[in-house]
């Protein structure tokens, strides 16, 4: 919960978590680990952590707070190595206590250090089983269930101890992991989250979204199979499929609005994907106007489709401040009322007088999106038309993304009017599901979309156990 002497700018979904994995003896792989997470640093803002290993043994260096507060020019050399590991955090399960932070460290039968991004859904039964085995964890993470899986594992290699546990997690797994020889990447069956691979010269690495192979100079290879295990060790890259299984269900919100823009996803680069999204958005949802701004920056890639499809030329209207944080010491009374302010700055000099389309990417509690209404109005704003990227979101995600309780969604329980009306505005449309297929090119076969129609792709699902689970005082295992 947010301390009560801070106020949250955070009203969309929360992102979740960046991975990232390199083998290249010779590079300063710490060094390509830290640009790397600085790319993936939208994935998660809570703490950041890299694991390198020299000489057969592993470092790992972890805090809270954003990378470039974590690592400084000191410590990034004093972390070298043939290989390394990264992982940014927004904690999915378990608080954002230090103890949680990742790479997790573990070394009973085996040393390893582990990242990773997901949510497991049998992680309470796993905790019993690890408990029951005498094994004591240290976190209060489900991250830590995988390491200590595979950190006791009995198997001679780190491969087939991946082989026998992946099958036996639940949920949504991209995870790296660190031995003293090699790193070794693998994907849940049905490929929830994304993690792609990549190629440095001769060497190889992964990462949650392509992005992070720019930064570094890698290019992108193609996306790690689901169910898939890549090893990049000194012999180049091995692959294994691990898991077999029958229904893929890539994150379609990937697609719209957590991985970064300038990330392919499934091959296709992300901007385009958004932008198509608002060309469909304008074919559904039509509407007489005479300006298109996007709710900055996310919602820009969508707004320039919208316009371009509409003809309407798009500005911008609201200016976003690009240093507020996710939290912010309480404005005081006096100043609470311009909150949203020290977000989003409207300009009267464009939008007075004008019929606005307002487009952004998703909405999940509305506090955000109603504020920015009545901002517009304040700045003299005719009409304020808002059109939205994503279908109504009504559902929880178990699969590693926050996106506040479903009681906290404003599309919960109500129609589209009601939702216009809750928010103010004079109309509201939202992308369709076919609209959001369409632009990415793909089928709900293939993909997950459970948090806008409940559908969800894995048995089982209802078991998942809540944010804090594991810090409940006895984790009881459900029937
Ligand atoms: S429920 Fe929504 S956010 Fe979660 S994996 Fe499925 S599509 Fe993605």
């Amino acid at each position: 919960m947010t301390p009560p002497e801070q106020i949250s700018f955070r009203d969309g979904p929360r992102d979740e978590c960046g991975v990232f994995g390199v083998f290249a003896p010779g590079s300063d792989v710490a060094r390509l680990a830290y640009f790397a997470l600085y790319a993936l640093q939208h994935r998660g803002q809570e703490s950041a952590g890299i694991a390198t290993c020299e000489g057969g043994h592993i470092m790992t260096l972890r805090d809270l707070g954003l990378v470039s507060q974590v690592f400084d020019e000191p410590k990034l050399q004093a972390l070298t190595g043939t290989h390394a590991i990264g992982h940014v955090r927004y904690s999915t399960t378990g608080s954002s206590a230090w103890e949680n932070a990742q790479p997790v460290y573990r070394s009973d039968a085996r040393e390893i250090a582990l990242g990773h991004n997901g949510n497991l859904i049998n992680a309470l039964e796993l905790h019993s089983e690890l408990t029951a085995r005498g094994v004591v964890l240290r976190s209060t993470s489900d991250s830590e269930l995988i390491a200590a899986l595979l950190s006791t594992h009995e198997a001679a290699s780190i491969e087939d101890a991946v082989a026998d546990v992946a099958p036996r997690l639940e949920g949504a797994f991209s995870t790296v992991v660190m031995t003293n020889d090699a790193v070794v990447a693998f994907r849940d069956g049905a490929g929830l989250r994304p993690l792609a691979l990549g190629r440095l010269g001769d060497r190889y690495c992964v990462a949650s979204e392509s992005c992070a192979f720019d930064i570094i100079g890698a290019e992108f290879l193609r996306d790690v199979l689901p169910g898939e295990m890549v090893t990049l060790c000194e012999h180049g890259i091995r692959t294994r499929q691990v898991i077999e299984s029958e229904r893929r269900a890539f994150c379609v919100f990937e697609h719209i609005y957590f991985a970064r823009p300038d990330s392919k996803l499934e091959g296709r680069l992300t901007q385009l994907s958004r932008r198509r999204m608002g060309e469909i958005l304008w074919r559904e949802a039509p509407v007489e106007a005479d300006l298109v701004i996007a709710v900055p920056d996310s919602g820009n890639p969508a707004a320039n489709g919208f316009s371009t499809a509409s003809g309407i030329p798009k500005d911008d209207g609201l200016i976003k401040n690009r240093y507020v944080a996710r939290t912010f010491i309480q404005p005081g009374q006096e100043l609470r009322k311009h909150g949203l302010r020290m977000k989003f700055n409207p300009l009267p000099e464009i939008v007075g007088g004008k019929r606005l389309v307002v487009v952004d990417d998703s909405i999940v509690r509305g506090n955000t999106t109603r504020q920015i209404v009545s901002m517009l109005r304040d700045a003299g704003a005719a009409e304020v038309h808002m059109r939205v990227s994503a279908p109504p979101i009504r559902h929880p995600c178990h699969y590693g993304i926050d996106m506040s309780t479903t009681q906290e969604m404003i599309a919960h329980g109500r129609t589209v009017d009601e939702v216009a009306q809750e928010l103010g505005c004079d109309s509201l449309a939202y992308l369709s599901l076919e609209g959001v297929y369409e632009a990415i090119g793909a089928t709900r076969e293939t993909h997950c979309d459970a948090c806008f129609t409940g559908e969800y792709p894995l048995a089982r699902t209802e078991r998942a156990a809540g944010k804090f689970a594991l810090e409940e005082p006895a984790p009881a295992v459900s029937a």
